[in-house]
């Protein structure tokens, strides 16, 4: 991880930081930006918004870079490439001085319009409150992967991570600190929240349609972030050699005593090409399936290992 390079700052800077990753959103800028300011600048307390400009290839990071020059509570960091939606949520904390930290998506998806309230549950006592999910406006199949996904991840892992909770969240400092001193690179930031613990809530609201422009999140990027979700808090596809072996194993022994009585009862052998053909499959696909799996907590391991930073800024502007 680069170590945050931070200049100090007044005091009144750091009540609040929001933290807003971007990725080629040029289209939406200039209405997150209003819709930002009219939210924030009545709530009278000190803020900062700290955008995270992931790699973009259009004008996004020259929106960005007139934004900061046009409002000194606005700063950005340039990533040399993508690095993709986590990797920009953890600069942005690891780079944010507010008491509070809020993240959301720059795509308006989050309305802004709720940080008063996540300021007020947090001025309450609690650490860490996350927006849930209610209605999702988004295509049926989307949904339903959503929705099967947060349901098997809560059945595989014992960390307590909320149904349908996003990265969407208001975190406390103590709460930021705890990620920022938590090295692994495979981050799935909404994972590693709930596991820091401390005083946790949910905030229910409807996640709207993107303002414009293309999602971001392509097929693959999701599947990954489902992938890292399950495999870092689960050991269970791990286990699933064990117990699919015992399954076979326990089957195949009653099926030997079969052949025995079958046998002693005078029976001759015409068993088939069938039968062979199918236990050879079934084997072959088990030892693939559970072999493929340590294979993806291996590649996981050889990431850890190798140390390289999660993220690697270019530029900073406004710090
Ligand atoms: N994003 C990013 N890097 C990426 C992909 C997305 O920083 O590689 C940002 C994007 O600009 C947006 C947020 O992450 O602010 C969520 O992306 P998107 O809306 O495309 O995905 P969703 O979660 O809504 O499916
Ligand atoms: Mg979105």
């Amino acid at each position: 991880m680069t170590t945050p390079l931070r200049a100090e700052q007044p005091a009144a800077d750091r009540d609040l930081s929001l933290v807003i990753p971007v990725f080629n959103e040029e289209a939406l800028l200039p209405e997150l930006f209003r819709r930002l300011d009219g939210v924030l600048v009545p709530l009278g307390i000190g803020y900062e918004v700290i955008l995270v400009d992931d790699g973009s290839q259009d004008a996004t990071p020259a929106l960005l870079r007139a934004q900061v020059a046009r409002d000194p509570r606005y700063r950005a960091l340039h990533f040399s490439r993508n690095f993709g939606h986590q990797a920009a949520v953890t600069a942005g904390i690891d780079h944010a001085a507010g008491r509070a930290i809020v993240i959301l998506d720059a795509d308006l998806q989050d309305p802004p319009e709720l940080i008063p309230l996540l300021l007020a549950r947090w001025r309450e006592g609690f650490e860490v409150v996350y927006g849930v999910r209610t209605k999702r406006k988004e295509n049926p199949f989307k949904r339903f992967g959503y929705f099967a996904f947060y349901r098997m991840l809560k059945r595989l892992t014992n960390v307590e991570i909320p149904l349908d909770a996003g990265d969407f969240a208001l975190i406390d400092r103590r709460v930021a600190e705890v990620l920022r001193a938590m090295p692994e690179r495979n981050r799935f930031v909404r994972g590693i929240r709930s596991w820091a613990g401390f005083r946790q809530t949910g905030l229910v609201y409807e996640r709207d349609k993107r303002f414009a422009g293309e999602v971001k999140y392509t097929f693959a990027k999701l599947l990954r972030l489902a992938l890292d979700g399950i495999l870092s808090f689960s050991y269970v596809p791990l286990r699933l050699a064990v117990y699919l072996g015992l399954t076979v194993s326990a089957s195949t022994f009653v099926l030997g005593i079969v052949f025995i009585i079958y046998h002693l009862a005078g029976g001759a052998a015409p068993w088939g090409w069938a039968s062979t053909m199918v236990a050879i499959l079934f084997m072959g696909g088990v030892q693939l399936l559970t072999l493929g799996f340590i294979g993806e907590y291996v590649s996981r391991i050889y990431d850890e290992v190798k140390q390289r930073p999660l993220y690697i800024v270019a530029t900073r502007e406004g710090f």
